[in-house]
């Protein structure tokens, strides 16, 4: 059963790691797997792209996001 909470999500935007607390997230109460919420992750990648922002990095940054997972069948699953 999946239940919408607020947590904190990392990410990584270039070197430097960014946390958004309270960040909707959807969090199984049976086995504690955790599946952001997908606006919400688009609506922080817009934010911190460097091509809708003010910054202008050289290099594009390199993110490190929990893989996507949107409710396909999953074989390592545990639920
Ligand atoms: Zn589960």
């Amino acid at each position: 059963m999946m239940r919408l909470q607020f947590i904190t999500y990392f990410t990584w935007l270039d070197e430097e790691l960014v946390t958004v607390p309270n960040f909707p997230a959807w969090v199984c109460d049976v086995c504690g797997k955790r599946e952001y919420d997908e606006r919400a992750v688009n609506w922080l990648t817009t934010l911190l792209s460097p091509n809708a922002g003010q910054t202008t990095l050289p290099n594009p940054p390199r993110r490190r996001v929990p893989p996507s997972r949107r409710g396909q069948n999953r074989p390592t699953s545990t639920e």
